[in-house]
């Protein structure tokens, strides 16, 4: 199928650029009433729809399953990943509240941190995190558009995001907005990367990486190094649900869950914790009401009981990584297209 050509790594997954006109927004962004960007972006819904109905939420070509699978660990179906991208003070303030919901549901995750954008180091937060279970990351650096901008500018801003995977212990990433340079991500001290997606024409840079699989991103030719590992999300974020889209129910988060069961993959989501609205009082604009979140869970109880795993971000990558380095290589017979892994 003609959809499958961009598998991951290809060049128009890994490089792309998301060009002059999208430079240009994210300089003007800062200055843009939030409810007017939300706008913005609704106006554009009814043509991508059209366009990629048949490839969103589900693109059937991408649950080719990577070379040598042999399944998920303990014999569960499929895997289960909760990621959340922290974006705002807002985020900060009602991260505890989203992990404790999903305690109560028996689900733990990574809370993503901006090190250099609009809310100071939250160190306690950091640590309650930890000592309940949960994993913390890195989100971009400033969260401003502009991390992938020049090559040495990366390499420099990689610096520092090294700094901070360091100093909080963190081993994965996710870059703000999903932009992406799959190749110069070997600049970071990462055992994974999570700004990918299986399929999101509704972000800025709207290639997926067709796989409900992780894989393996090897260093380029003469780059040292072991690479990483990507975690693309495959159900659609809460934003694009329920902000852009305006959905009233979690439906399309079920039915793609349940598709991705039945293929065995990887189901990750990122859920930010800015968004949802813990209260009752939220404005429906900016927020979405935490029942959705509950309905969500609930199902995956009812419907998925005992049939997933639910690691850390970083389990999961370290299990893959781990399962991938002691893999045979590749047999040269295999369709190029059908080890997400390949160069
Ligand atoms: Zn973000």
């Amino acid at each position: 199928m003609s959809g499958h050509e961009n598998h991951p790594g290809s060049s128009a997954m890994a490089g792309g650029s998301h060009g002059s006109l999208a430079r240009a927004y994210y300089r003007v962004k800062p200055f843009v009433p939030r409810g007017l960007r939300w706008l913005m972006r609704r106006v554009r819904i009814p043509g991508i729809m059209k366009r990629h109905s048949g490839v969103w939420p589900i693109d059937e070509a991408s649950c080719v399953k990577p070379h040598d699978w042999q399944g998920w660990p303990e014999g569960r179906r499929f895997a289960l990943v909760f990621t959340h991208d922290v974006e705002s003070q807002t985020g900060v303030d009602r991260t505890r509240d989203l992990a404790e919901l999903e305690m109560a549901y028996g689900f733990r995750s990574s809370f993503n941190f901006i090190p250099e954008g609009p809310y100071p180091d939250p160190v306690e937060l950091r640590g309650w995190l930890r000592e309940n279970g949960f994993e913390v990351g890195v989100h971009d650096l400033n969260h401003d558009g502009h991390l992938y901008e020049s090559r040495e500018g990366f390499s420099r801003k990689a610096k520092s995001i090294n700094r901070y995977l360091g100093k909080w212990g963190a081993v994965g990433f996710r870059s703000g907005f999903m932009l992406r340079q799959l190749d110069w991500l070997h600049d970071l001290n990462v055992l994974y990367d999570m700004s990918t997606f299986d399929t999101d024409p509704f972000e800025p840079q709207p290639e997926g990486s067709h796989t409900i699989f992780p894989f393996h991103v090897r260093p380029p030719e003469g780059v040292k190094g072991p690479g990483y590992i990507e975690l693309s999300y495959t159900l659609p974020q809460d934003s694009t649900l329920f902000l852009l889209l305006r959905e009233k129910t979690p439906e399309i988060w079920q039915r793609k869950l349940d598709w991705l069961a039945a293929h065995g993959g990887l189901a990750l989501v990122n859920i930010h914790p800015d968004y949802i609205d813990f209260t009752g009082r939220g404005n429906p604009s900016e927020t979405y009401p935490s029942a959705l979140l509950q309905e969500f869970m609930e199902y995956i109880h009812s419907r998925h009981q005992g049939m997933y795993w639910n690691p850390l971000a970083r389990e999961l990558a370290l299990w893959f990584r781990t399962r991938s380095s002691a893999a045979p290589p590749e047999s040269p017979q295999s369709p190029p297209n059908h080890d997400p892994a390949s160069p």
